[in-house]
C-alpha cells in the first residue's frame, strides 16, 4: 500500500521503518530535517512537503505532538494546503498522536467534511514499542474503516484495540493513562508510608504484589530499586515513560474530566501533581520518579 507518514520523531520515525520493512510504500514528511534522516537511511521515501507525502497516498498516518499540530497539519494554511485538500478523495487518515478527545473529533469532522475517512490510533509502548513493532493501539472509527487500517496497524503493534467510533481511541488512552498515574502515586505513597513505618520495601513489595494491591505500577514499574530488577528505579529513573509525557496525558485526562462534568477529584489531583513533576527536574524521568519528590515533601 502507499502509505504517507507525517511526523518521524521519536515515535514515527521507527513507526514508518517499520511500514516500509513490512512491504508498503511509504513516503515520509517531517518539518524537521534531520528526523528523516533514520527513516531515510531505512527505506522510507522522503518527501519535500506535506502536500508531496500525501499525493498518490491511499491511507495518511500523522504522528505528531500535540491536537493543534494534528488540526493545522489536516487544515493547511492561506500559503501551504494542508494534507486534507492534498490528498486524493476517500484517502484513509490514521491520527497516532496522542490528542485530546474534542481535538481527535474535531479532525475527524474535518476530514469527513473535506471527502475523507479518519481514525484516530493512539498507542501505548513508548519508543522501545515502537521500534520492536510491538505497540498497543486503541482505535476509534468505523468497523469498515477498521477492517482496512488493522493489517497496517499490526505491522507496527502487538495488540489492536478497536474501542468504537471516531475518538474513543483517544478516550481509552486517556482512561488507561488515568488510571496508570493515580496507581503511581498511590503506590508510592504506600512504599514512602512503609519506609516511615519502618517496613522494608521488599517486605511490602511481597505482601502487596500477590495481595489486593497488585497493579503494573508495583509489579513492572516499581519505584523503588530492588524488587522488580528491570523498573526505571534501578536506573535512576531514566525512562521508561517520562515525567513529561504523564504530565500531558493527564491535562487531556483533566480536559476530558472538566468537558464531561465527571467527579473524579483523584484523576484532577493526580494531574496537578505529575504537572509539578514534571514542572520540577521529572519531565526527562520515568513517571516512577514522583517517588523521590513525595519522599522530599514528607516531614523529615
Ligand atoms: P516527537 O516530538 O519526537 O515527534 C514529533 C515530530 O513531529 C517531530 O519530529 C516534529 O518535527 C514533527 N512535526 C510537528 N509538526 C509537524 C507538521 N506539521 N508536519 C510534519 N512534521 C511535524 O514526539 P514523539 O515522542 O514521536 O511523540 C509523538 C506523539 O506520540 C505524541 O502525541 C506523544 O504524546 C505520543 N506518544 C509518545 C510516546 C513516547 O514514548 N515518545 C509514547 C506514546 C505516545
Amino acid at each position: 500500500m502507499r502509505i504517507a507518514f507525517i511526523g518521524l520523531g521519536h515515535m514515527g520515525g521507527p513507526m514508518a521503518i517499520n511500514l516500509a520493512k513490512g512491504g508498503h510504500d511509504v513516503v515520509g514528511f517531517d518539518l524537521v530535517q534531520a528526523a528523516t534522516e533514520p527513516a531515510r537511511a531505512a527505506g522510507v521515501t522522503i518527501s519535500g512537503s506535506a502536500a508531496e507525502a500525501v499525493a498518490g497516498a491511499e491511507v495518511v498516518i500523522t504522528m505528531l505532538p500535540a491536537g493543534r499540530h494534528v488540526i493545522s497539519a489536516y487544515s493547511g494554511t492561506p500559503e501551504a494546503p494542508g494534507l486534507l485538500a492534498s490528498a486524493a478523495p476517500g484517502t484513509l487518515f490514521i491520527d497516532s498522536s496522542t490528542i485530546a478527545v474534542d481535538d481527535a473529533r474535531q479532525a475527524h469532522d474535518l476530514a469527513l467534511a473535506a471527502g475523507h475517512r479518519a481514525m484516530d490510533a493512539p498507542v501505548s509502548g513508548g519508543t522501545v514499542g515502537a521500534e520492536a513493532g510491538t505497540l498497543a493501539f486503541m482505535v476509534g472509527g468505523t468497523d469498515e474503516d477498521f477492517a482496512v487500517a488493522e493489517p497496517i496497524l499490526a505491522v507496527m503493534g502487538g495488540r489492536i484495540v478497536h474501542c468504537g467510533a471516531s475518538g474513543l481511541g483517544q478516550a481509552a488512552k486517556v482512561c488507561n493513562n488515568l488510571i496508570l498515574g493515580i496507581t503511581m502515586i498511590g503506590v508510592s505513597e504506600a512504599f514512602v508510608l512503609g519506609e516511615k513505618l519502618g517496613l522494608t520495601n521488599q517486605a511490602l513489595f511481597d505482601v502487596a504484589s500477590n495481595a489486593s494491591g497488585q497493579c503494573w505500577a508495583l509489579t513492572t514499574n516499581c519505584p523503588v530499586p530492588g524488587p522488580v530488577s528491570t523498573s526505571p528505579a534501578n536506573r535512576d529513573y531514566q525512562p521508561g515513560f517520562a515525567g513529561a509525557l504523564m504530565a500531558k496525558d493527564l491535562g487531556l485526562a483533566e480536559q476530558a474530566i472538566t468537558s464531561t462534568g465527571v467527579s473524579a477529584e483523584i484523576g484532577l489531583l493526580a494531574a496537578e501533581i505529575y504537572r509539578r513533576f514534571a514542572d520540577g527536574a521529572g519531565a526527562g524521568l520515568d513517571f516512577s520518579g514522583i517517588i523521590e519528590d513525595i519522599r522530599r515533601t514528607s516531614d523529615q
